[in-house]
C-alpha cells in the first residue's frame, strides 16, 4: 500500500467511551421528572459502563456470530440446545447483573418501572436481541404472580441477579429466565386460532399438570428455562409455564426444529418448537389463558416502546457526532443549513419519544392506583404503535448522515436500523396495537376522562395546541357512538396517532425547553408528523434541539 492511499483523514473517530446516561439531557430530566430522581447517581454510573468501548464490541461480535441450533447429538439423539458466541453470554451476564430484566420486582420501590426503563433505554442504544429473555423475565414475573398456584420458586429464581446459562434442570440454578410461546403458523395476533392441545394428566385447574402437543412458529430464546405457552385446553385457550426439565430432571419434549434467518436481532436465537406431549402447568383457569399472557405482554409492550426510543437515541447520537467531525464543501457537517435542520428533526423525534415512554413508565409504578391503571392500559399500545413506528425511518436518516459508510456493518448503525422494525411487529403488530387502543377506550369510558386530564395538565396554552386536543377529544367521544365497530377500525391508525402526538405535545409543553415545543408543536401537532426529517421551520433554534440528544463532547 502506498503512503498516499493509507493517509485517512476528515473520518471522525468512534463515539463511544462516553456517558450514555449524561450525555442524554432529554433522558436525565425525565427520570427526574417522572419520579426516579433518587437514582440519578446510578444511572450516571450504569451510563458509563455500558458506553464503554468494550460495551460497543461485545455489541457487535454478538450480532457477527449468531447462535447455532444443535438438536441433535453426534449419535442421532436430540439435544435441543442453542450455542452462543461467548459475547452474548457475556452480555447477559452484565444484563442480568445489573438487574435490568426484573429488578423493579425484586427491590419494589417508588420510581423502580421508571429507573429501569431509563437504564434499559441505555441498553438498548448497546444490544437488542439480548432484551428479548430480559423483557420476557420482566413480563414474566407480572404474570406469575397474579397465579394462585404458587410459582414462588420460579420468581425468586426469575429475580436473581446470577445468569446462568447451563442446561439443567433449574432446582440446581442460581437464576433462570423466561420466554413465550403464542404464535403458530396459521395465526400469531389472532392467537384463537391455535391449535397446540393440552390435556390434563390427572385432575384438571391452576397449577396442575398437563400435557401438550402442537407447535409455536415463533419461540424466542429458546434457552430460556421455562416458557409461558397458550394452548387448548378441554376447557378453552389456556396458558401454561412449560419448563426446559421436568421434576424428575428429564428434558421436557420441547423439540427445537430450527433456528429463524433474522433480518436482525441476529445475537438472540427463535426458533421454531414442536411440543410431543410436554409437560405444562396450567396457570389462571381453563380458557382464560389469554388474560392470563396479557400479564406478560403488556410488560413487553412497554419494553418495545423503551427498546426502540434507545435504538434511536443511538442512531442520532451517532448522527450528530459523525456531523461534528466531517467536513464538506468548507465547512463542518454539522454547520450546514440544511443538515443542521435534518440533525435537529431527529433529535426532536428522540426528544419526544423519550419523553413519552418515561411518562408511560411512571403509570408502572403506580400499580394500584385507578387512573394509572387506566392509562397504563391506553398509552402502552399508542406508545409501542408510535414510537416502534417511528424507529425505522429515523435510524435510516441517521445513516444517511453518515453517508456511505452509514451502509457498512463495520459502522454503528447499520445494524441497529436492521433492528429497527423488529419492535414495531412482535408482541402485537401496528395494527392489532390500533385496535387495542379502541378496545381500551370502549371498555372502560373514563380512559377518555384521564387521557383528558392528562392533556389539560400542561401549564399555560398554545392555541394550536387547544385546537388540536379538543378535535381529538371530540372525535374520542363520536367513537364511542358509532353502530358499526368498522367505522372505528378504519381510523384506529389515525386516532392512535394524534393520541400520540396530543401526549407528546402535552408532555413537551409542561417540562420541554421552549425549542423544542415551538418545533413539536408547528411540525408534528399542527401539520402531522413530516414524511422526512429535515423540514423545521426557519427561526428554529437547531443547535438547542440537537443539543438535547447530545450535547458537545469529544469525539474520542
Ligand atoms: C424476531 C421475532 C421474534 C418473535 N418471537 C416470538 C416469541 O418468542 N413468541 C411468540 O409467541 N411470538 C414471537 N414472534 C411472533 C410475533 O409476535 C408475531 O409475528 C406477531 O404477533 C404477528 O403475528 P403473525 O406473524 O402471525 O402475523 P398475522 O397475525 O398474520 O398478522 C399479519 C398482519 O396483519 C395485521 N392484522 C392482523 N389482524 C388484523 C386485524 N384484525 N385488522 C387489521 N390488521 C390485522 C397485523 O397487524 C400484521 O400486520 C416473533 C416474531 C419475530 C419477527
Amino acid at each position: 500500500m502506498n503512503a498516499v492511499s493509507a493517509e485517512v483523514h476528515n473520518q471522525p473517530g468512534e463515539l463511544t467511551n462516553y456517558n450514555l446516561f449524561s450525555s442524554h439531557p432529554a433522558l436525565v430530566e425525565a427520570l427526574a421528572r417522572e419520579g426516579a430522581a433518587s437514582d440519578h447517581e446510578p444511572l450516571v454510573a450504569l451510563g458509563a459502563r455500558l458506553g464503554s468501548a468494550e460495551m460497543f464490541s461485545l455489541g457487535d461480535a454478538a450480532n457477527r456470530n449468531p447462535p447455532q441450533l444443535q438438536a441433535f447429538d453426534r449419535h442421532g439423539a436430540r439435544r435441543d440446545e442453542v450455542q452462543f458466541h461467548p459475547a452474548w453470554h457475556e452480555l447477559m451476564r452484565r444484563l442480568v447483573a445489573e438487574g435490568l430484566h426484573t429488578g423493579p420486582w425484586a427491590q419494589p420501590r417508588a420510581g423502580a418501572h421508571v429507573a429501569r426503563a431509563a437504564a434499559y433505554m441505555l441498553w438498548a442504544e448497546i444490544e437488542n436481541g439480548t432484551q428479548c429473555p430480559a423483557t420476557m423475565s420482566y413480563g414474566a414475573v407480572a404474570a406469575l404472580a397474579q397465579q394462585p398456584a404458587d410459582f414462588g420458586e420460579w420468581l425468586r429464581l426469575l429475580l436473581s441477579r446470577d445468569y446462568d446459562p447451563r442446561f439443567i434442570p433449574v432446582t440446581d440454578k442460581r437464576g433462570a429466565l423466561m420466554g413465550m410461546g403464542m404464535t403458530e403458523r396459521q395465526g400469531g395476533s389472532d392467537v384463537r386460532s391455535n391449535t397446540t392441545r393440552a390435556l390434563p394428566a390427572g385432575a384438571p385447574g391452576p397449577g396442575r399438570e398437563y400435557r401438550l402437543t402442537g407447535h409455536k412458529w415463533f419461540f424466542s430464546a429458546p434457552m430460556c428455562d421455562a416458557f409461558l405457552v397458550l394452548a387448548q385446553a378441554p376447557g378453552g385457550l389456556s396458558c401454561f409455564l412449560v419448563p426446559r426439565f421436568l421434576p424428575d430432571r428429564s428434558v421436557n419434549r420441547l423439540h427445537l426444529q430450527r433456528l429463524k434467518d433474522k433480518l436482525g436481532n441476529r445475537s438472540n436465537a427463535s426458533s421454531e418448537v414442536q411440543f410431543d406431549s410436554a409437560f405444562g402447568l396450567l396457570l389462571a383457569e381453563e380458557g382464560r389463558g389469554v388474560p392470563a399472557i396479557l400479564e406478560m405482554g403488556v410488560y413487553t409492550r412497554l419494553d418495545n416502546a423503551i427498546g426502540s426510543a434507545g435504538l434511536m437515541r443511538q442512531c442520532v447520537a451517532q448522527a450528530i457526532h459523525h456531523a461534528r467531525g466531517r467536513r464538506a464543501f468548507g465547512r463542518l457537517l454539522s454547520e450546514q443549513p440544511l443538515m443542521r435542520n435534518v440533525l435537529a428533526d431527529l433529535a426532536l423525534e428522540c426528544e419526544a419519544a423519550v419523553a413519552l415512554v418515561m411518562r408511560l413508565a411512571r403509570a408502572f409504578d403506580a400499580q394500584h392506583d385507578e387512573s394509572a391503571t387506566l392509562l397504563r392500559r391506553l398509552l402502552t399500545p399508542v406508545a409501542k404503535y408510535w414510537i416502534c413506528k417511528r424507529a425505522p425511518g429515523v435510524c435510516a436518516e441517521a445513516m444517511e448522515v453518515l453517508g456511505g459508510n452509514g451502509y457498512i456493518e463495520d459502522g454503528p448503525i447499520a445494524r441497529r436500523f436492521r433492528e429497527s422494525p423488529l419492535n414495531s411487529i412482535w408482541e402485537g403488530a401496528g395494527n392489532i396495537m390500533c385496535l387495542d387502543v379502541l378496545r381500551a377506550l370502549s371498555r372502560a369510558p373514563r380512559t377518555r376522562e384521564v387521557l383528558r386530564e392528562l392533556l389539560a395538565s400542561r401549564p399555560g396554552g398554545d392555541p394550536r395546541y387547544d385546537r388540536c386536543v379538543a378535535a381529538l377529544l371530540r372525535d374520542l367521544a363520536e367513537l364511542a357512538q358509532l353502530h358499526d365497530p368498522a367505522d372505528g377500525e378504519l381510523r384506529a391508525r389515525e386516532l392512535t396517532q394524534r393520541i400520540a402526538l396530543c401526549t407528546q405535545a402535552a408532555l413537551l409543553l409542561a417540562h420541554g425547553p421552549a425549542a423544542s415545543c415551538e418545533a413539536f408543536l408547528s411540525t408534528r401537532l399542527a401539520a402531522g408528523p413530516p414524511a422526512v426529517f429535515g423540514t423545521l421551520p426557519r427561526g428554529t433554534d437547531f443547535e438547542a434541539l440537537t443539543r438535547r440528544v447530545l450535547p458537545g463532547i469529544s469525539a474520542d
